[in-house]
């Protein structure tokens, strides 16, 4: 899933390094958490250039499995502190109840088509109008998120009444809301961004719908917001939005330049193209939020989940699909810091990605993040030195890897990551050079149409004429020769 290599320190060279030293890059420390390793007393000058330096290494794709969260989060949710456990045994209601729930449905859905209507109309005070004139801190977000609407280049948008959530206002905030009802729903929002989305985003948002002197408001976009669960980008903060040629940037917050984005995302495409061919859509849609929790919010991540990751991809959708709508997310602080070359690597290597569909591609990760990085060293090239370091290192020391890398040597807490990295592209590097680039194209399409099993085999004999085994043997022989082993 990440990016870590020698080619890290390649990327870092544009970095300034507080201490101007050129610490050697670090093997990620196996299964520590991230934040843990930092700022040990004594041990930060040590710890903390070498932390930096691993960061600027990282890039990363969610493929498909990873980072989809959505109404499954919203069962295992904590609700309030008020509110019972989940092992309370659930009384059936009664037909009174039913019916009250229906008519809440009804009176909520007929807001959000309020909403919707307001927003494709470009309507601002009808938008408002379905605002709970009480709750003045959501007037203003609600303001914000009109305004992010109307930025951005919909297509469609929509808002679908899913379900209520019985427990999730606890009694303390049903009596600030007031009113004669208040409740809590999850709500289906899906949007489409014209001219990049062939199909749309969707999220689940939580809506607090409050009725008061007959008239029902919505009243918050984030109450019991579970942890883990996605946010659509224009409900985090103010956006920036600059489109390019083949690219829309969408910026949160005003320390970020879209802009300045938009030149390197194209390139990125350009990039990608030259190598993938131009069978695919050609666009990407890059995020560049300010902060962390942004980021967390996007990726519906688990606190402090990225802090090493400079980019990640990922399909803005709760299941992998085909045609999903595809986004880039960077991390603020390690993406800034990457300079001018790094993101340029970061970017193509994530923009291969989305045009070969890896998020919901069957291609084992060596394939994926070997090709990723083919095309993106490709296109900026890099010394081999420093590319693949720490896998020189382990050849010169007569640890020729045995296999190609498992899909559990890409997990982020892997202790030999630079070297699946690094091993990966060796691989992909081999078949380009050996059979041409086009072959290992085509190697990587068949494996992707595959639906079977033995789509990694078939494609091997099929479009490289030898089995896996006799790969890895000349595999190996090309890393030693490399290493200079
Ligand atoms: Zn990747």
């Amino acid at each position: 899933m990440s990016r870590l290599t020698g080619a890290g320190e390649q990327r870092g060279a544009e970095v300034i390094d507080e201490h101007g030293d050129t610490v050697p890059l670090p093997v990620v420390p196996s299964g520590g958490d991230p934040e843990k390793l930092d700022y040990h007393p004594g041990k930060s000058r040590a710890v903390a250039p070498i932390l930096k330096k691993v960061a600027l290494g990282l890039a990363v794709c969610l493929v498909a499995g990873a980072g989809y969260a959505g109404l499954q989060y919203i069962a295992n949710a904590p609700a309030g502190p008020n509110t019972r456990g989940s092992h309370q045994p659930v009384s059936t209601p009664s037909a009174d109840q039913a019916q009250a729930g229906v008519q809440r449905a009804v009176a909520g859905e007929a807001v959000l088509q309020k909403m919707a209507d307001a927003v494709a109309t470009d309507h601002r005070s009808e938008f408002l109008n379905t605002i709970d004139p009480n709750s003045t801190a959501f007037q203003a977000t609600a303001r914000m998120i009109f305004g992010n609407l109307s930025t951005l280049p919909l297509g469609t948008f929509q808002l679908r009444y899913v379900s209520e959530d019985a427990s999730g206002l606890t009694p303390d905030r049903k009596l600030e809301l007031g009113g004669t009802q208040a409740w809590l729903a999850q709500v289906e929002v899906s949007w489409q961004l014209s001219g990049f989305d062939v199909t749309p985003a969707r999220e689940t948002l939580p809506v607090t719908f409050v009725t008061r002197d007959g008239k029902t408001y919505a009243a918050s976009f984030s109450e019991r917001f579970a942890a883990g669960q996605r946010r659509p980008v224009w409900a985090l903060g103010p956006l920036e939005m600059a489109k390019g040629k083949r690219s829309l940037v969408i910026g949160l917050g005003s320390a970020t330049d879209a802009k300045s984005y938009v030149p390197v995302a194209d390139k990125a495409v350009e990039s990608v193209s030259k190598v993938w061919g131009k069978k695919w859509r050609q666009k990407v849609i890059v995020y560049l939020p300010a902060r962390q929790a942004q980021m967390e919010g996007i990726l519906g991540a688990q606190p402090n989940t990225y802090t090493q990751i400079a980019a990640v991809t990922m399909a803005e959708l709760d299941q992998p699909a085909a045609n999903a709508p595809v986004r880039i997310v960077a991390n603020p602080k390690l993406f800034e810091e990457l300079g001018k070359q790094g993101r340029r690597i970061v970017l193509t290597h994530e923009t291969t990605h989305v045009a070969s569909n890896a998020t919901a591609s069957p291609v084992p990760l060596w394939l994926a993040e070997g090709f990723a990085d083919y095309v993106a060293f490709t296109a900026v090239p890099v010394q081999d030195d420093s590319a693949a370091k720490e896998l020189f290192k382990a050849v010169r020391a007569g640890k020729v890897p045995a296999t190609l890398p498992t899909p559990e040597a890409f997990a982020a807490s892997a202790a030999d990551l630079p070297q699946a990295y690094e091993s990966a592209w060796l691989a992909n590097r081999l078949i380009a050079e050996r059979e041409g680039q086009d072959k290992l194209v085509a190697f990587y399409r068949a494996v992707d149409r595959s639906g079977s099993t033995t789509g990694l085999a078939d494609a091997f004999k099929s479009v490289l004429g030898m089995t896996e085994a006799e790969f890895v043997a000349q595999w190996q022989k090309y890393l030693k020769r490399l290493a200079g082993a």
